[in-house]
């Protein structure tokens, strides 16, 4: 590009910045490799500068300085996330929040936080007070609450608190524009739809407020079962029963728990399991429930012991997908919800040697119900969409991760709102660049 980054550096002066090219190769991506797709099409694509704001007044500075020269600005949390999500496609700037790390208030129940915070540091704090996130990726320990915000869905709670684009689970935040004149903006109630899982392309979130959930000494346990169904049948009537305080239910079919090595001498071969986390409190009636199932319970630790080594959830959600591509990387994924238990039944005798299935229960509206990431044994790109047209004809519902747009992934379609906001707050279209579909057309 015409740019010098180095007297955009000066420019920025009083903001730390890098141009140091390593660096930046690191800033610039994310775990799209979880994908074989996007691996081709994204490896090459690098920021230009590095920028490293503190406060929402830095961060408009940034924000002027893009527009005056047209740069495009691709915000990163941790860089976590599966779709090249903050992958800076047209190079210029990445803006990297981690030193927006400040909780501003935390009171009972709700808690106002910069978007650079990591979630388990954050619950750490909350946790002092009896309360936590609500939701939190199997990626928590290093996540930030903004980038869950930008890119991120569902995680250990969503079986209490389901999505976090559902109503209510976002309060506020507050965002810097790139206007002709860039502005700090707040949003509050449905407008806040705007920001959630955006990808940053709809503006720079500086501040956010997030409901809390009560926070309980969460038991570490492990059910092991000789058929999947009963398995996947004792998920849901833990996820149903409402007097069974719980945060995570996520049952792995055969042979999945053979890629989990720390976990072996818990899960015999050829085992099912249940990797779950319940309320302390409630472990008698648990272990009822468990009976009732006939499942065997070969590990159980208490929060305080489970605080100790590495938790269960880093078995989870796309977890479980990282663990197996440790040990095969022809392994890939694919999301998704099959909504009940009729259905799941269907399509895991349809998986062949080819699919492997894990739970995550989630809450749909008034219901919890099984979704999960099935692992995949990745052959071709047309395979791949075959499995996905497959799936799909039989009422499951699939968030193809293997795709680089707001659109194609979860999102299906244009959302009309989400690009007139856009139009709005970003006219020059530098915001993450090329990743809402909607925009360009
Ligand atoms: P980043 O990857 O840095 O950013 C994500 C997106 O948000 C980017 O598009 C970025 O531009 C945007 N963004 C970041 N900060 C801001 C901001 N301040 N303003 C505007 N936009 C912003 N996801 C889940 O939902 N649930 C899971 O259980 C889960 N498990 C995972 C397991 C593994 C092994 C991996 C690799 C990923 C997993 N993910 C999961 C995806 C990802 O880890 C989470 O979504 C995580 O919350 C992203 O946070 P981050 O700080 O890394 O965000």
């Amino acid at each position: 590009s015409t740019i010098n980054y180095q007297e955009i550096a000066k420019e920025l002066n009083g903001i730390e910045t890098t141009t140091n090219s390593d660096r930046l190769t690191k800033l610039s991506l994310d775990y799209y490799h979880f994908s074989p797709i996007l691996t081709e099409q994204l490896q090459n694509k690098r920021g230009e500068l590095a920028a490293f704001p503190t406060t929402e007044a830095e961060v408009l500075k940034i924000a002027l300085i893009c527009v005056k020269y047209k740069i495009p600005l691709t915000v990163r949390g941790a860089g976590t996330g599966n779709y090249g999500q903050c992958i800076p496609l047209e190079g210029g700037i990445i803006l990297d929040t981690s030193k927006m790390n400040q909780i501003q208030w935390l009171k009972p129940g709700i808690a106002c936080v910069q978007p650079g915070v990591k979630m388990a540091a954050f619950d750490k704090q909350a946790r002092k007070i009896g309360w936590e996130l609500r939701i939190a990726p199997s990626t928590y320990r290093t996540a930030t609450i903004g980038g869950f915000i930008g890119g991120g869905s569902v995680g250990m709670g969503s079986v209490n608190y389901g999505q976090i684009s559902d109503r209510g689970n976002l309060r506020r935040v507050r965002l810097v524009t790139l206007e002709e004149t860039p502005q700090v903006l707040e949003l509050e109630g449905d407008r806040v739809q705007k920001v959630l899982h955006a990808y940053g392309t709809t503006g720079i979130i500086t501040e956010l407020e997030i409901p809390l959930a009560p926070a309980y000494p969460w038991q570490e346990i492990i059910v092991t079962f000789d058929d999947f169904m009963t398995a996947a049948s004792f998920g849901q009537a833990l996820s149903d029963s409402h007097g069974i305080v719980k945060k995570l239910v996520s049952i792995h079919a055969s042979p999945i728990p053979s890629y989990f090595p720390a976990l072996k001498n818990y899960i015999p071969q050829g085992k099912h399991c249940a990797l779950l986390m319940v309320s302390e409190y409630d472990i008698t009636p648990f272990q009822d429930l468990v009976q009732e199932y006939q499942g065997e319970i070969t590990y159980s630790k208490t929060a305080a012991e489970a605080a100790k080594g590495t938790s269960l959830l880093e078995f989870t959600w796309n977890h479980t997908t990282l663990h197996a591509r440790s040990v095969d990387n022809k392994l890939t994924y694919l999301q998704t919800f099959y909504f009940t238990l009729e259905r799941l039944e269907k399509l895991y005798q349809q998986r062949g040697d080819e699919i492997m299935i894990h739970l995550e229960f989630l809450r749909a509206g008034d219901k919890a119900v099984p979704a999960g990431l099935q692992l995949i044994r990745f052959t071709t790109g047309e395979r791949l969409n075959e499995i996905i047209r497959d799936r799909e004809s039989q009422g499951a519902f699939i968030a193809n991760p293997h795709v680089y747009t707001i659109e194609d992934g979860g999102n299906k379609q244009v959302d009309p709102q989400k690009v007139a906001f856009k139009q709005q707050v970003d006219p020059y279209g530098l915001l993450n660049p090329g990743k809402m579909r909607g925009f360009r057309e």
